[in-house]
């Protein structure tokens, strides 16, 4: 059997490659090796799947070449995936920018999604593995750790990185990519809880706090984040976190020292906060230290910066050294955490990394290098923030090949 096109991988990409490529009248079908299409999308959003984010710009994607995502996004913007889904059925709820399903439900745009693949009759074969990609003369011949055979004139890779490998992505793709000649900027996880050094973690995990973070990379700024911070035994979560993941990661596997602040009152200059502190002090300095915090910080957290300033809960706070006062108040605006790693591609939404973008077409997402072959999604070196973008690249990317397929 010989298609126009195969799609290996039967996530978000893929299916909607194969969509758009079908409805340009080409014969298709659709390789996955787990035992349903879009099995990832299940997870997406707590299981609400936050498809697309009316926001677009350019910092919400990044990479190596991170323009490379808006030359592709404008060809397949939010407005198309939204008019998309929703002539498949997906009504959308906005929820300040962030889009999802009115169902509020994940697999009601995966189920769509097979809807349409069964409507355009895509052949659909899953629990099959693709271990190989080999060019012919005329086309491509697909083998399968089944022992069977594909042959196509043109295939989509729409394996997805290594993030959530349970979902599906292992990683396989990468690697045939690679064989077949292509550059792989060396995959990391991103959208990621982060690890950090210090054993009073344990103490503070569960405690949730709006704070400021600031992201050091060997004493150099990197990027910063508002918004609720999560401690955890091992770290520190929560979107904030996620966003700045990536550089966090970065940073650490190349060795350099990363280091994030927070600033607990973010929304004071530290003038305005020393006002504040002395107010208290005046009305409350008959007060222990310990005491003085209740009301103004999380209790756990404050037993935590009292003992890395070395201050006793129990001392009277009118009778704090100035050197004390200092310590505290440093660490209230600008409390230092060393990050030491990441939850692993286990745990992370996404993976940064990938396919060398100057290696694609960003107008047909073809391979410079092999001809009729292309590439979507998560595979390639563009992740997104939170907030709906990389699902976003994955429809994108997606749509545009399959446009392609067929020309
Ligand atoms: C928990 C979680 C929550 C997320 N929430 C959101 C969200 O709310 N909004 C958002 O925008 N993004 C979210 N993401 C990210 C988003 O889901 C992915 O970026 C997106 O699914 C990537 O699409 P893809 O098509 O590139 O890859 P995938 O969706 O991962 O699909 C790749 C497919 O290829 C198959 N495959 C791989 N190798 C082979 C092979 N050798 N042979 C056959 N089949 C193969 C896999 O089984 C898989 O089905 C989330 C991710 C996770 C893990």
């Amino acid at each position: 059997m010989r298609y126009d096109c195969i799609v290996i991988g039967g996530g978000a990409s893929g299916m909607v490659a194969a969509i758009f490529a079908a409805r340009r009248g080409q014969r298709i079908a659709i390789i996955e090796h787990r035992e349903r299409l879009g099995k990832k999308i299940l997870a997406t959003g707590n299981g609400k799947c936050n498809y697309t984010n009316q926001v677009q710009t350019p910092d919400c994607y990044r990479g190596t070449h991170p323009e490379f995502a808006m030359a592709v996004l404008r060809q397949f913007d939010v407005e198309q995936t939204i008019a998309f889904f929703q002539s498949l059925g997906i009504y959308p709820k906005v929820r300040n920018g962030y889009v999802y399903p009115n169902s509020e439900q994940a697999v009601a745009v995966a189920d769509v999604l097979a809807m349409e693949l069964n409507n355009l009759k895509v052949e659909v074969f899953l629990k099959e593995h693709i271990l190989n990609i080999e060019k012919e003369e005329q086309g491509f011949l697909l083998k399968t750790e089944e022992k069977k055979e594909y042959r196509c004139n043109k295939v989509i890779v729409a394996t997805g990185g290594l993030a959530a490998p349970k979902q599906g992505s292992d990683g396989s793709g990468l690697k045939i990519m690679r064989r077949l000649g292509h550059t792989i900027v060396e995959p990391f996880p991103a959208l990621v809880q982060l690890k950090a050094e210090g054993k009073f973690f344990k103490q503070v995990s569960g405690v949730r706090i709006e704070a400021k973070g600031e992201l050091f990379s060997n004493q150099k700024k990197v990027t910063q984040e508002f918004g609720e911070y999560l401690f955890t035994d091992y770290g520190i979560s929560g979107i904030p976190v996620f966003q700045m993941s990536r550089y966090a990661v970065s940073s650490v596997l190349q060795g350099k020292k990363t280091q994030l602040l927070l600033d607990f009152f973010p929304h004071m200059t530290e003038n305005e906060f020393q006002i504040l502190w002395n107010d208290r002090m005046k009305s409350g300095g008959y007060k222990t230290i310990g005491e003085l915090f209740t009301g103004l910080l999380n209790n756990k957290l404050s037993n935590v910066l009292l003992a890395e300033a070395k201050i006793n809960p129990e001392n009277i706070a009118n009778r704090l050294s100035n050197q004390e006062y200092t310590k505290l108040l440093k660490l209230l605006k600008s409390f230092p955490i060393t990050i030491t790693g990441s939850n692993g591609f286990e745990n992370a939404q996404v993976s940064a990394g990938g396919i060398s973008t100057l290696e694609v077409n960003p107008e047909t997402m073809e391979s410079k290098i092999i001809k009729g072959l292309y590439l979507t999604g998560e595979i390639l070196d563009i992740d997104g923030t939170c907030g709906g973008y990389n699902l976003q690249w994955a429809w994108t990317t997606g749509a545009v090949a399959g446009q392609n397929i067929g020309k």
